[in-house]
């Protein structure tokens, strides 16, 4: 049985950031490419479709919205703030991306498929209401979870995010809403200096920020004592996950020291997380990891975790 839906978009790949920038198209090839072997046959695929405006502005203000659009250059570059770049085709990119979480939600919340991965960019989750910033214009896992709310009737829904940045934009969209969730693992100090444990909104925020350094046996300790018992007590009915793999070891933009079994462990243990609480839907979508060989290989594991799920 196919338990895994992957959904991704050739435009995701004509978002162009421009010379020498991390967040760029190879990612999302080195991921297609390690997606490719024999093991992964059992994938259900799908392209991912535009996001309809209203679903976005659920989130993000229509003005802000209007502004992101106003911003996409007819030709070369344009610069969001001095890390958020948009280029002719980033505007359909932004749209696929904010799209395949939001089918991706539409799908498992059917039953057609238990879980998904949406392998898209940008990615979202610096994404503040109203700012673009750290590589995001739409943050595709909050709008993914407005989603699950407003058209599925879930009433909990909850993010964890082990991208080795902090979520700020996801933290700033959840923050007063006792009805969602942000639990995060991020290093501290880092970009984008949002995460401190004492950040808690209305008692739905966790974090539980790692020390430069840190690798495994303290990632897992914080996810095992802090976020998953945290996640437990919350208790969705549904489940979204910002997976970034810049926390491993070969990531050239923090200094976490995680390898890819570590993403294996905390896939898993989400996925028991969501046997218990959301009868196992689980919609996760890429965040960050610019090592390009690190992050197909953790991606690959990821969604082999996904699929035996
Ligand atoms: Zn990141």
């Amino acid at each position: 049985m196919t338990t895994t839906l992957l959904l991704t978009h050739p435009a995701c790949l004509e978002h162009d950031t421009g010379f020498g920038h991390p967040e760029r198209a190879d990612r999302l090839r080195a991921i297609e490419h390690a997606l490719e072997g024999e093991r992964f046959h059992y994938l259900s695929r799908e392209q991912a479709p535009l996001a309809d405006l209203a679903v976005i502005e659920r989130l993000h203000p229509h003005s802000y919205v209007e502004g992101v659009r106003a911003a996409i250059p007819k030709r070369e570059h344009n610069w969001l703030d001095p890390d958020t770049i948009v280029s002719p085709k980033s505007w359909e990119a932004a749209l696929r991306a904010a799209g395949a979480v939001v089918h991706a939600v539409d799908q498992v919340m059917a039953g057609s498929v238990k879980n998904a991965f949406c392998a898209v960019r940008p990615p979202g989750h610096h994404a503040e209401p109203a700012r673009a910033m750290g590589f995001c214009l739409f943050n595709n896992v909050a709008i993914g979870a407005l989603h699950a709310r407003a058209a599925h009737g879930a009433s909990r829904v909850a993010v964890i995010d082990f991208d080795v940045h902090h979520g700020n934009g996801t933290q700033a969209a959840f923050w007063s809403d006792k009805d969602l969730f942000y639990g995060s693992t991020h290093q501290m100090p880092l970009f984008p200096g949002t995460g401190a444990a004492s950040e808690t909104g209305v008692g739905n925020i966790c974090n539980a920020p790692l020390k430069p350094g840190d690798g495994s046996e303290a990632f897992r300790h914080a996810f095992g004592t802090r976020i998953l018992p945290a996640l437990d007590d919350f208790a969705p009915d549904f489940l979204l996950v910002s997976a970034g793999f810049d926390a491993h070891i070969r990531d050239p933009l923090a200094q976490l020291r995680l390898t890819e079994s570590d993403f294996a462990w905390v896939t898993e243990k989400l996925l028991e997380a969501a046997r218990k609480h959301t009868g196992g839907r689980l919609v996760s979508t890429l965040e960050g990891g610019y090592d390009l060989d690190a992050l197909a290989k953790s991606a690959a594991v990821h969604v082999a975790t996904l699929m035996g799920a």
